[in-house]
């Protein structure tokens, strides 16, 4: 029995390699597919921020990521130098849309997305990648240790510079009483973070990158309040001094932001501060009071 048993054993392990090795290579190419979604013209120059943070500008853009159902119609929007837009809208709206857009994942088909002033088409894509950090609502982590997950935000940084950000993104404690600290393995194939520390491992990632736009995607799944709020004060304080879009789930991110932008079906249908579209009474004020009546809801987005 024993002898049937090994290689059974054996091959069981194969098959989950293999299995997880095509994983791997199915989301490699997911990614090389996006690559080619977008070519920088042969005579393309970097993207040249001035004077750090730098405002952006969304004009009358138009998307579509099949040319036969238009996503985006005409949205434009500032967010200036320093502050903080975030957008609010029932599920596929277009919100995530108009963050891959600023991270030219895609170009757009009408219209013009500009980084202080500069059409992001007419400059190099990795110049515009540097410029702009992620805080995605579900980030992958790679099959590799904590330290290299996080310092992938600035490849050569030093373990000081790693667990400053870690420290920063209040992850710090976590990892240091894992068995292998920093050198713990994490991802598929290695310790399994909840929702909220995998976000924090990608707040310490931005961090460490520095950018000077922030695309914060809040996460809709429930977290507990406590972790919830830290999660948010971490947010702000990454915010600070930089130019950030949120696609904001939280009553208190939209209560603080330059401008909120309430999207529907690929369009801005209410644009304003809180207290100005409150007293509108339309679409954001019934959302608000909505999620004022399920305050551990994120009836915000939906
Ligand atoms: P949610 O709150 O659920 O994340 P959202 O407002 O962020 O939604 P988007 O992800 O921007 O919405 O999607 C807008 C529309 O674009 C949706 O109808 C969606 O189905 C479509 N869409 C999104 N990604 C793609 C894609 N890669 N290819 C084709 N259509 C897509």
């Amino acid at each position: 029995m024993i002898q049937l048993y090994i290689p059974l054993n054996f091959l069981g392990v194969i098959y989950r390699e293999i299995k997880q090795s095509l994983t791997d290579l199915n989301r490699m190419f997911t990614l090389m597919d996006k690559e080619r979604e977008v070519a920088d013209d042969p005579d393309a120059q970097p993207l040249q921020i001035g004077n750090p943070p730098p405002e952006v500008r969304f004009e009358n853009v138009q998307f579509a990521y099949d040319p036969s159902r238009p996503i985006l119609h005409d949205v434009s929007f500032t967010i200036p130098a320093g502050r903080t837009v975030a957008v609010v809208g029932p599920s596929g709206s277009g919100k995530s849309t108009l963050a891959r857009l600023l991270f030219r994942f895609y170009d757009v088909q009408g219209g013009h997305v500009r980084i202080a002033g500069q059409d992001i088409r007419n400059v190099t894509q990795s110049s515009v990648r540097h410029a702009v950090g992620i805080v995605p609502q579900d980030t992958v982590l790679f099959n590799d240790t904590v330290e290299y997950n996080i310092a992938y935000g600035q490849p050569g940084a030093s373990r000081e510079q790693v667990e400053a950000a870690a420290k920063a993104a209040r992850i710090h404690d976590f990892i240091v009483a894992t068995p292998q600290g920093y050198e713990t393995r994490v991802g598929e194939r290695g310790l399994k973070l909840s929702g909220g520390e995998k976000q924090r491992v990608a707040i310490a990632r931005t961090l460490l990158k520095n950018p000077p736009i922030l695309i914060f995607d809040e996460a809709t799944s429930a977290l507990d309040s406590a972790n919830e709020r830290a999660i948010q004060n971490e947010l702000r304080s990454a915010a600070q001094g930089k130019t950030s879009l949120v696609i904001a789930h939280r009553l208190s991110t939209v209560v603080e932001a330059h401008e909120i932008l309430v999207m529907d079906a690929g369009r801005i249908i209410e644009r304003g501060r809180h207290e100005d579209l409150l007293a509108a009474g339309g679409r954001y004020a019934s959302m608000w009071n909505m999620q004022l009546n399920q305050p551990e809801s994120e009836a915000l987005a939906d």
